[in-house]
């Protein structure tokens, strides 16, 4: 990233909210009396399984092509991204007529690569574990005049994101606590944007893999701690380090970050399809895990928890809730 660029604010997430409105899905926000009996609280689940694409990424993708001039939509866009992200750029870029280019592991998941091939995106693979998908992206990016649209690290991509807390907000009211899934964080710090700005009071707390607590470090530390890419089923997680827009803005704004285990992400998978009955994603129990851990010390809060996808192939889904459950994913 750019050390110039401006950090993102509320205002940049209410222009953003804008520019989606009518292209991204306004996401249901469910509540379960079960899980609110349980954990002695009341919790606003913000659905964004329901996003178009499966996922919170959309909404960060079209704000961003959004604000191309014509010479970037000519030229085109690049992005990396482990799947979500993907398809988000892959779709704007379709509904926005902008040619798009797609770096993606090889051990993608299949559904995600063929979504993401089925906007109409060129899909171009690499090895998660020994290549840097940032330098293929920003080679490809050098080479054909494309822009680059990283998955967390760039100010209309946060803003975007924070629309799904602003539209929580809106309709719940203020809340005592939010919880999203920490990745890059970039839906943390747009969802820190949107709470600070709407309920002031209101903790803020992020949930990563408990194999790949870089974010905890960071924040405890005060710097950006880079580790190697975690072992988790939470594949929309497995990020190496935040950004230099996203850590500012998390360090300002968040509390703390909580880890769950791939164990208790798989409860909360099967506490959604149990409760709710909705699919979501590994990466989208994040929230709930993270919540479970703190409940005892909430009781009667007004929580909210940002379900952010659903993005997960069938069989691998029935595989991890299903009875003697892998865990290898
Ligand atoms: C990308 C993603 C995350 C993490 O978001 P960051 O902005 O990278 O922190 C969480 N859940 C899902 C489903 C995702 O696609």
């Amino acid at each position: 990233m750019d050390h110039t660029a401006r950090l993102p604010t509320f205002d940049d997430v209410a222009a953003a909210a804008q520019r989606i409105l009518g292209h991204a899905h306004r996401t249901p926000v469910l509540t379960s009396s079960r899980v609110d009996a349980e954990l002695g609280l009341r919790a606003y689940f913000k659905c964004e399984n329901f996003q178009r694409v499966g996922a919170f990424k959309f909404r960060g993708a079209f704000n961003a092509l959004s604000r191309f001039d014509a010479a970037q939509r000519r030229a085109g866009v690049v992005a990396y991204s482990s799947g979500n992200h993907a398809q988000a750029v892959a779709l704007a870029a379709r509904l926005l007529d902008v040619p798009a280019t797609i770096v993606m592991p090889l051990d993608a998941p299949a559904s995600k690569v063929a979504a993401t091939r089925g906007y109409g995106a060129e899909v171009v693979t690499y090895d998660r574990y020994t290549e840097d998908r940032e330098e293929i992206g920003r080679a490809l990016a050098a080479e054909g005049g494309l822009t680059l649209v990283p998955p967390y690290d760039h100010p209309d991509v946060i803003a975007g994101q924070g629309t799904a807390a602003k539209e929580l907000i809106e309709e719940v009211g203020e809340l005592d606590v939010v919880l999203t899934p920490l990745g890059g964080g970039g839906l943390l710090a747009g969802t820190a944007l949107s709470v600070r700005a709407l309920s002031p009071a209101a903790r803020i707390l992020g949930v990563e893999p408990a194999a790949g607590d870089d974010g905890r470090q960071s924040l405890r530390s005060g710097r950006v701690v880079h580790i190697d890419t975690p072992v988790t089923i939470a594949d929309g997680a497995q990020t190496t380090h935040l950004g230099e827009l996203t850590f500012p803005i998390i360090r300002r704004e968040v509390e703390d970050v909580l880890t769950a285990s791939d164990d208790h992400l798989v409860d909360a998978m099967r506490t959604f399809a149990a409760t709710m009955k909705i699919v979501v994603e590994p990466t989208a129990g994040l929230g709930l895990a993270g919540l479970r851990q703190i409940a005892a010390d909430l009781p009667g809060a007004r929580v909210g928890v940002v379900v952010s996808g659903g993005n997960v192939d069938l069989d691998r889904y029935a595989r991890l809730v299903g009875p003697d459950a892998g865990r290898q994913g």
